[in-house]
């Protein structure tokens, strides 16, 4: 999750456990401004042509609406099928989201969850409350309901979870040693569950590595919306870690990512989302669905000088290897 967000209804963010919604319909929503301040377009891209063989969006928010149409989960479903998608792994990245991913992947088989503290989110339980001000529980609260959410049905994943200083400056030592704290509690989990593990690492690629060496990473790491160069992404393969990536490998200005891909290859590869954020070209800033994943992974083939066809197969393997799931 990078982005901004607004809370639906802002006076259910108390430091009561969120009461239970209808996990049919989002919680939050994306902000209309991006971040310079300037409306967006939120109306939906068309659905892309069908991808040969089905992948998995191993990394979206259905938590949260975006759009000029709401969709339901099912829509979100039903179109990321249509376009060769055939399952989604949605990610539960605050407290309120957490509570909902558990309801949503406890019901419905055709999803799968994971949970964490983000963060940025972690930045914030250290201080004890939110951008608005309302108060928030501890951050070791917030991991302790984590560690009982994530052992509930439909649940394969820990995260996400890691650094982010971009969001959380590192001349905040509070904020930022609550950042790593948090990163080393959800990576015992992961390993005392035998549970992969998702990384969200902005702008702290060498701290995370030191972090995940320090403390031995979990089997299966997966650094989710990679955002590294070539050479940070040999240094993670080396390790066995797995690169998962976004929208923003279509970007026009995202050389580095696609050298990473070029110099790893297929092999410990998946494809995300993060929707309904970093929509792939040409449809940046507009609302983004696991259905566009089409666009994304034709950048993945070309970069990877493969066929689109082979690309998916290489995905989708690597995607039950990490999570077991879905079998063939
Ligand atoms: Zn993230
Ligand atoms: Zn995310």
């Amino acid at each position: 999750m990078p982005g901004a967000e607004t809370p639906r209804d802002p006076s259910s963010a108390t430091p009561d456990a969120p009461a239970s919604s209808d996990p049919s319909r989002p919680v939050h929503a994306r902000a209309d401004v991006d971040r310079a301040g300037s409306r967006r377009d939120r109306s939906w891209p068309p659905v892309p042509d069908a991808l040969p063989l089905p992948v998995v969006d191993n990394h979206c928010h259905l938590d949260f609406a975006d759009g000029d149409v709401e969709l339901s989960v099912d829509d979100h479903v039903q179109r990321a099928r249509a376009a060769g998608i055939d399952a989604m792994i949605t990610i539960g990245s605050n407290r309120e989201a957490a509570f909902w991913t558990a309801e949503l992947v406890a019901r419905d088989d055709r999803l799968r969850g994971g949970v964490a503290v983000h963060p940025n989110e972690a930045a914030l339980h250290a201080r004890g409350h939110d951008h608005e001000g309302r108060p928030l529980i501890p951050l070791d609260e917030a991991i302790a309901e984590i560690d009982r959410l994530v052992r509930g049905p439909g649940m394969v994943v820990v995260g996400e979870t890691g650094l982010d200083v971009f969001r959380t400056s590192r001349r905040d030592e509070a904020a930022h040693a609550a950042q790593v704290s948090s990163f080393r509690a959800h990576i015992a989990l992961a390993k005392e569950l035998g549970l992969p593990l998702q990384i969200h690492d902005r702008d702290a690629h060498r701290e995370v590595l030191e972090v995940l060496d320090a403390d031995g990473a979990p089997e299966r790491t997966v650094f989710h919306c990679f955002s590294g160069d070539a050479e940070f992404a040999r240094a993670c393969v080396d390790r066995g870690f797995y690169l998962s990536f976004a929208g923003t490998v279509t970007f026009k200005n995202a050389l580095g990512l696609r050298d990473a891909l070029g110099e790893v290859g297929l092999g410990r590869v998946m494809v995300e989302t993060d929707a309904p954020f970093l929509t792939p070209s040409p449809y940046r800033g507009r609302p983004n669905s696991s259905y566009l994943i089409p666009l994304t992974m034709a950048q993945i083939a070309e970069s990877t000088a493969s066929g689109l066809e082979e690309a998916c197969a290489a995905v989708r393997a690597t995607t039950l290897e990490v999570y077991g799931w879905p079998a063939a």
